[in-house]
């Protein structure tokens, strides 16, 4: 994807998220066996199904729970490209937005 397509996608999430998409913050995965649990149900979904990805995944626009938990700490962030390098997620990010898949 050019970096306009990945602009034009992190445009269109951000969009879902503020006009409401409630989604699965909880529970947080605290055990690798809940991870990959949450991984496996990710991988289950259709490849385009990005709402369904949003849900599954928990995604929120901004920071998350007393920690201000965010993308731009987490392992899986890529910074010059603003993009979640999850295989089970590929999507372009904010630094400021979280999901329950965060990790360092
Ligand atoms: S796994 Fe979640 S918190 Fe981490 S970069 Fe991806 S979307 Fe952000």
């Amino acid at each position: 994807m050019s970096k306009s397509d990945d602009d034009a996608l992190r445009e269109k999430i951000g969009a879902l998220m503020a006009t409401g998409l409630t989604t699965q913050t909880e529970p947080f995965p605290e055990t690798d066996r809940e991870f990959g649990h949450l991984l496996a149900e990710l991988r289950e979904l259709p490849s385009d199904d990005l709402q369904g990805k949003l849900v599954l995944s928990g995604f929120v626009d901004k920071p998350y729970g007393p920690d201000q938990m965010r993308c731009q700490e987490c392992m899986y962030y890529l910074v010059h490209r603003k993009w979640c390098d999850l295989p089970e997620l590929a999507v372009p990010v904010e630094p400021d937005w979280w999901c329950r898949l965060w990790r360092i």
